[in-house]
């Protein structure tokens, strides 16, 4: 083992708090588990949240699979537009399926629960706000599929105060409001939850995603929220360069002064991003050394300057409030959804 993950449930608990502060009285959860739960392991993750959380939101109807395997009951909504190869699955599995597209009714298999996406400005999934009328119609003709909510994704709530996520809310509500009222309803992301609580957009449900991994979406920090991911490895050589000489590929570093450089075995094989060569910065103990030369493969070099260490000292990546995935993010010109993502599945986890 090379490398590996820490992943701190109390943290989770922490952050699933900070959005329950943020609820109004009797609003559902739905936690957004898809990717491997933004990589940090879906089962475990799950788990841990199960009793916690009303729901869970998945992409792909495999997923949805994976969770009742393991033995989750919570309902489950997939996000992505089912298929006939999917159709089967959802039925079998008992998983709430997403009508993203009116033809889907004719894919669904009878018995299967489905709720509606509504394209309110997204442009991604959802029936368009001018396909309303025929959908209404349609769903009559289906009385062996069951529609049990209705929702929409804002595609700007990361921005506090943005006028679209407004504009999305009203368009909404008018199409909502053609439809039964019992039908379980929410739009509220991790942006809707912590930057647009003022705007009434909760509903029924919320669906937490970025959140309770511990970062907030956009630019605006949630102080609340902690990373529950700790990304360490070791020191697999510590080895001595003299001023003047480079590291790794290209040498695009140089050594400024003679000194140590420590070689750590996970590399971009691991799911390291290379855009972060020479600018992130990894811990010993106590201490911060400059992460220098490219980022390759296999292997990770640090400079450790005059210090020393015995092959096999602990070395980390990410590590609390101050590595995150947010720093990488802002370096690799990305959000912290794909730093997490990106983490290799086999890369061991621990869950403390
Ligand atoms: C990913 C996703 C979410 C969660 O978004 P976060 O920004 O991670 O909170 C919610 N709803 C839909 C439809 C999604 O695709």
């Amino acid at each position: 083992m090379n490398s590996k993950l820490i992943i701190h449930l109390t943290k989770l608990d922490n952050n699933l708090d900070a959005v329950d502060r943020r609820l109004n009285l009797g609003v559902q959860r739905m936690a957004v588990v898809k990717d491997n739960a933004y990589g940090h392991g879906v089962i475990p993750i799950a788990n841990h949240i199960k009793e916690r959380v009303e729901w869970f939101c998945v992409a792909r109807t495999n997923e949805g699979k994976q969770l009742r395997e393991a033995g989750i009951t919570n309902p489950i909504l997939v996000f992505e537009a089912p298929t006939h190869e999917t159709a089967g699955i959802l039925k079998d599995f008992n998983l709430t399926a997403t009508l993203a597209e009116i033809d889907s009714l004719n894919v669904l298999k009878a018995g299967t629960k489905y709720q509606i996406n509504i394209d309110t400005g997204m442009h991604r999934l959802g029936v368009l706000p001018e396909q309303v009328s025929d959908l209404s119609e349609s769903i009559l003709k289906y009385q062996d599929l069951t529609c049990t909510g209705i929702y929409t994704h804002y595609f700007k709530s990361d921005d506090p105060g943005n006028p679209e996520v407004k504009t999305q809310l009203e368009l909404f509500k008018e199409i909502r409001a053609q439809f039964p009222s019992e039908w379980l309803t929410h739009t509220a992301n991790t942006g809707g939850i912590f930057h647009y609580k003022d705007l009434n957009l909760q509903f029924d449900a919320v669906r937490p995603g970025v959140c309770l991994y511990g970062y907030g979406a956009g630019e605006v920090e949630v102080e609340e929220l902690k990373p529950i991911l700790d990304w360490k490895s070791f020191l697999m050589q510590v080895k001595k360069v003299k001023k003047g000489e480079s590291v790794s590929y290209g040498g695009k570093w140089i050594a400024p002064t003679d000194g140590n450089i420590g070689i750590i075995p996970a590399g971009y094989g691991d799911g390291i991003p290379r855009l972060l060569t020479n600018s992130i910065k990894c811990k010993i103990g106590e201490k911060l050394y400059e992460q220098v030369g490219v980022i390759s493969m296999d292997y990770t070099m640090i400079f450790l300057g005059t210090d020393s260490y015995e092959k096999g000292t602990e070395v980390f990546f990410l590590k609390g409030d101050e590595l995150t995935a947010k720093t990488w993010a802002i370096s690799a010109q990305t959000i912290p959804y794909e730093i997490t993502t990106s983490i290799k599945e086999g890369v061991p986890k621990e869950y403390v």
